[in-house]
């Protein structure tokens, strides 16, 4: 055996082990089934524009230790996220917070926020919510549900609000303060030279193998290793003989347009079920650049089927329950460790699969 660690997939969690493995003077091989590294934060230059192929990354996180370690590999700019949420011809700041109630109610006291939210929910008799739509409704009322949430979470989701997790929604903040920065994060940030250039960093020094597909050469490669870290889809590394995961896929169409500036915002959401996409992404926004040209992607959300790439999982109890099976399956493997969003089968943000692997690394790189 010639390495102490095959890891499978070059994305952030994968990068975070290597990294640390490489420190305590072990050996590791990635092997990555796509033609470049850094899995879904990888960003292709177009027009000195860093183009996030795989959807939007912003970084954020509360955990001073998470942020000093991924300073280790880049600097951050100053980047704060500030979407706009456009419903028909209406646009609205968000998250949830005095500009938009504002604009939704033409009011402009918090307590008046709140007493419309609180009549909009009086006669709703919500309990401890149950599902996306109860705690949303619960949140903000049944205005902000209507125009902001309910068309956006069913085009990102594909299911009724009603059949989705109450999580989901909880990741975004709801305030009573003119404060249009969409995460409550003590840091936040986009790395300056872009995500790549980052997870090239914490690469340095380790063999990286591109083009290859593990489960297509897992005889040769099971031997490469004493032990294998696996972020790829759990339910795929058991040829799905539990059953299959589900998870939403996103499409994005990509174009350059020779305008300077198209949207004037990185992101803006269409929160009506009208317009097909969720959201239109202005690359260049991310990096305050001042191009003479953009480029915009349009993100379809799609159920994913066998071939597509995976981007959610979907943590519903059906999901959950047999995700639970796979993971008593995966507690059982000697030489294998599961991690990163696919692997987990978990709603990671970046910071997150950061200190999931750091978390991992303590115990099996003491
Ligand atoms: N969401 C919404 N309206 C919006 C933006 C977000 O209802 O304009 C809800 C929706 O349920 C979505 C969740 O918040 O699934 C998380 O959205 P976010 O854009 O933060 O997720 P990301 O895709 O960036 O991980």
């Amino acid at each position: 055996m010639k390495y102490d660690y095959l890891i499978v997939g070059a994305g952030l969690y994968g990068a975070v082990f290597a990294h640390e493995a490489k420190k305590k003077g072990k050996k590791c091989l990635i092997v990555e089934k796509r033609n470049h590294i850094a899995g879904n934060i990888y960003c292709e230059e177009i027009h000195g524009i860093r183009v996030h192929k795989y959807g939007a990354h912003i970084f954020h996180t509360s955990q001073k230790n998470i942020w000093d370690y991924v300073n280790q590999f880049a600097e951050f700019n100053n980047y704060v996220n500030s979407p706009v949420a456009r419903y028909k011809d209406e646009l609205y700041n968000l998250p949830f917070n005095m500009n938009t109630f504002s604009k939704m109610w033409g009011i402009t006291t918090p307590q008046e926020a709140k007493d419309i939210i609180a009549g909009q929910i009086a006669d709703l008799h919500i309990g401890e919510p149950e599902n996306l739509e109860e705690q949303a409704l619960s949140l903000v009322g049944r205005d902000v549900y209507e125009k902001l949430i309910k068309g956006y979470t069913e085009k990102q989701w594909g299911r009724d609000c009603r059949d989705l997790p109450a999580f989901i929604i909880k990741r975004l903040p709801l305030r009573f303060v003119y404060d249009n920065n969409y995460f409550n994060d003590r840091y936040q940030g986009i790395p300056m030279g872009g995500y790549t250039k980052l997870v090239e960093k914490m690469l340095e020094g380790i063999e990286v193998r591109l083009n290859v597909d593990y489960l297509a050469n897992r005889q040769e490669l099971e031997t490469a290793a004493d032990k294998i870290i696996y972020t790829g889809m759990i339910d795929q590394f058991y040829g799905y003989k539990l059953g299959v995961l589900e998870y939403r896929s996103v499409r994005f169409e990509t174009e350059e347009l020779a305008v300077e500036n198209y949207q004037g915002n990185a992101v803006v959401n269409y929160t009506d079920r009208e317009v097909p996409y969720t959201r239109i992404i202005e690359h260049k926004h991310f990096e305050f650049g001042q191009q003479p040209v953009t480029v915009i992607s349009r993100e379809y959300s799609s159920e994913w089927k066998k071939g597509e790439e995976p981007y959610y999982p979907v943590n519903n109890d059906r999901n959950n329950s047999l995700y639970e099976r796979y993971r008593e399956l995966a507690a059982g493997e000697k030489r294998v460790i599961f991690g990163g969003r696919l692997g987990g089968y978990q709603y990671y943000d970046m910071d997150k699969v950061i200190m999931a692997a750091l978390e991992m690394c303590r115990k099996e790189l003491p």
